[in-house]
């Protein structure tokens, strides 16, 4: 299967999550990778002419928000077998989409179905855009994803898109700190190994649709491993100000774990902090 990962606006930071994995090999051993702007010798502009020229393309891998006006991206997806958009730019918009209305990720902008192909676009095999969302996304989705499309498995996608393999639980699942978040106990500070990050360092962990803590990060990390707070870097509404906090009206957080309501989370958590065991109120 041949292949072209093209880059728009972006920091390429879903190159280097996929450099710095122990997989990435993988996409240079398994597919003929036509270009990759940090690798081809040949010009973006010399392999494209030669792609469309043929009009057979299997796998577009786009990173980076798009202008509307970007012909190219346009012309590869209709003749693409798949297309896959990486990282949030490339999904939602993101960051450049915020500053420029005619910036936008190639199916949504932001939580708006649409983008730059529109809400009916289906590449040549049957699927809408595969979106791997994540600033920048996990390696293994990319590799994962892209291995599946090879083997001819289908893929299972959410209503954004994103495969339900690597997006339908939430960052919380697995997370080393889940004992300290059911007794609300809260991290003393950023970077120490124990404590909860969401009561008031702004974890997203239990509002983010992500495996970051199943399948850890090459192996052995995550940011709330890290010691640092899941931003929420797979949804739509990513960035927000403040990454750091948690918003609160009169000591409860502005946004609860997902379905957990108000009422809920005052009577539990309430409880929870009276009786939380001194072991782990000592721990640092
Ligand atoms: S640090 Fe975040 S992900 Fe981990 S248990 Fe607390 S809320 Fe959940």
């Amino acid at each position: 299967m041949n292949l072209i990962w093209l880059q728009r606006l972006t920091c390429s930071g879903n190159t280097h999550s996929l450099l710095s994995s122990e997989d990435a090999n993988l996409v240079f051993e398994e597919f003929e990778v036509l270009f990759h702007p940090s690798f081809s010798v040949e010009s973006e502009e010399e392999v494209i002419k030669k792609v469309l020229k043929k009009g057979k393309l299997n796998i577009l891998v786009v990173e980076g928000a798009i202008n509307k006006e970007d012909d190219i991206v346009k012309k590869l997806c209709k003749i693409a077998d798949y297309v896959i958009a990486v990282g949030s730019c490339a999904v939602y918009g993101n960051l450049p989409a915020l500053k420029d209305k005619d910036v936008s990720g190639l199916q949504f902008r932001f939580k708006e179905k649409g983008g730059i192909l529109g809400k009916s676009f289906i590449s040549r095999k049957g699927y809408p855009v595969i979106n791997l969302s994540g600033c920048p996304a996990n390696p293994e989705w990319i590799t994962g994803t892209l291995l599946k499309i090879k083997s001819k498995r289908k893929l299972n996608l959410d209503e954004l898109g994103r495969p339900k393999e690597y997006y339908n639980s939430l960052a919380h699942w697995g997370c080393s700190r889940n004992e300290f978040f059911e007794w609300k106990v809260e991290a003393k500070s950023l970077g120490k190994e124990k404590g909860c990050l969401f009561y008031h360092f702004g974890c997203r962990g239990p509002l983010t649709h992500s495996t970051c803590n199943v399948i850890l990060w090459n192996g052995v990390n995550s940011k709330t491993r890290a010691g640092t707070p899941c931003f929420g870097c797979t949804e739509y509404d990513f960035p927000r100000e403040n990454l750091w906090e948690t918003k609160q009206y009169a000591g409860i957080p502005a946004e609860l774990p997902l379905g957990v309501s108000k009422r809920g989370y005052i009577m539990v958590s309430g409880m929870a902090k009276m009786f939380a065991p001194e072991r782990l109120k000592n721990e640092d």
